[in-house]
């Protein structure tokens, strides 16, 4: 599809190329000198103590939930309007995702009182997502998590360089989680980072990620070690030094960027408000500063969601939904976890979320062409249901 506004798009330049070419010539390719570099600037950047690159986001949840000390028989709280590798990442460690409501239609992140209802003995974590960028109650969930002795983990896959109270999203928990994949706010192809203060955990990570194995290939070859034990059951989620050289330059990038995409999100919300009251978009007047990772918009309850994207398709406008809830998926619904029957905000709202296209590099004059069609599938979407005789309920009822 040649769309008109693509929903994300990458900024990779003259810079990017020539810190792969930089790796290619230099030789070395797996994990080494210019992942260090990579890790020391973005726990520098982040506030963090210890960053540790890793394959993707997902790897990074399952190595957090694995050295937080999720096991068989404990369960960890978290949101079904993410994506699924939150929820997969505690069934990895073998554990049980249970399942908490969202706020509300301004708040889409975790309620905290939800939260704190889901909470059983066996409860030995919360991993918070936040959403599009925007912080979650922080302050809320640790007071929580303190009080009931439970580890806090952020999937802050869409929060890097979010701020809450002067402090960046994925270093108020135990451990943070970011990604690097295609379409966030910076990416290496495929990448992700853990963060963490805390040098136990830092130290388990780093086992982990690489088979448990006490030496690097690359310690070996500069001569720092000549064999290695294995003292855990780890894996290879290694980065490579291509991925961490396009994160370097992409890091550096990631001040200007998530600022465009906050001068970006203003110039939509405006727009929005004046053009189509009808829709509201959430986080209006959210705490913290956010990265603003997308662009979501609640239609009117009961909208015709679906033909509303095939007209904004058809006007070459791509949209997305963020996200079918996780709790929904077959593979998920025949689980039967706990939590699952009990969310109706994220039912209602989930139905009504349609992700509108946001990057760094999006013209102005884009965002106009974008709220306008907005406008105009909203009113034909709402024509076209009216023609459509009624279906039966059974028939319509994707339940
Ligand atoms: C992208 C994403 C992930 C997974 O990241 P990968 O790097 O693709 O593994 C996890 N959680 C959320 C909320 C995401 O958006």
């Amino acid at each position: 599809m040649n769309w008109r506004v693509p929903l994300s798009d990458v900024d990779f330049g003259a810079e990017e190329e020539e810190a792969v070419r930089q790796v290619v010539k230099s030789r070395w390719l797996t994990m080494g000198a210019v992942t260090q570099e990579f890790e020391r600037e973005f726990a520098a950047y982040v506030g963090a103590r210890h960053a540790i690159a890793v394959t993707n986001a997902t790897a990074a949840l399952h190595l957090a939930c694995v050295a937080a000390g999720l096991g068989a028989g404990d369960e960890a709280v978290l949101p079904a309007l993410t994506f699924v590798a939150t929820a997969n990442a505690v069934r990895y460690a073998g554990a049980v995702p249970v399942f908490a409501d969202i706020a509300g239609e301004n708040d889409l992140n975790l309620s905290v009182q939800a939260v704190e209802a889901c909470i059983t003995p066996r409860t030995r974590a919360i991993v918070v997502m936040h959403y599009g960028g925007y912080a979650c109650d922080m302050p809320a969930i640790l007071a929580l998590a303190e009080r009931h002795g439970l580890i806090v983990i952020e999937d802050a896959a869409h929060a890097i360089g979010s701020e809450l109270d002067g402090r960046m999203l994925g270093t108020w928990g135990s451990i943070g989680c970011y990604s690097f994949f295609s379409n966030k706010n910076m990416t290496s192809g495929e990448g992700g980072m853990l963060v963490t203060n805390d040098d136990r955990l830092a130290e388990r990570l780093r086992l982990l990620r690489s088979h448990g194995m006490t030496s690097l290939t690359w310690d070996r070859h500069k001569g720092h070690a000549w064999s290695y034990d294995v003292v855990d059951l780890g894996y290879n989620y290694r980065i490579d030094e291509i991925r961490s050289a396009l994160g370097r330059v992409q890091l550096r990038k990631l001040p200007r960027n998530n600022q465009l995409r906050r001068e970006k999100t203003a110039l939509y919300r405006r727009l929005l408000a004046e053009c189509c009251p009808a829709v509201s978009v959430p986080f209006d007047g959210h705490e913290g500063v956010s990265a603003c990772h997308l662009l979501p918009i609640l239609l009117p309850a009961g909208a015709p969601r679906e033909a509303f994207m095939e007209a904004m398709k058809a006007q070459g406008v791509q949209t997305s939904i963020h996200y079918p809830p996780v709790h929904r998926f077959s593979g998920y619904r025949r689980l039967n976890l706990p939590g699952a029957s009990n969310l109706p905000q994220t039912e209602a709202l989930a139905a009504r979320e349609v992700t509108l296209p946001l990057y760094p590099a999006l013209p102005d004059d884009a965002i106009r062409f974008v709220v306008e069609a907005v406008q105009t599938s909203l009113a034909g979407a709402a024509q076209a249901a009216r023609n459509v005789p009624k279906i039966s309920r059974n028939l319509r009822d994707d339940a």
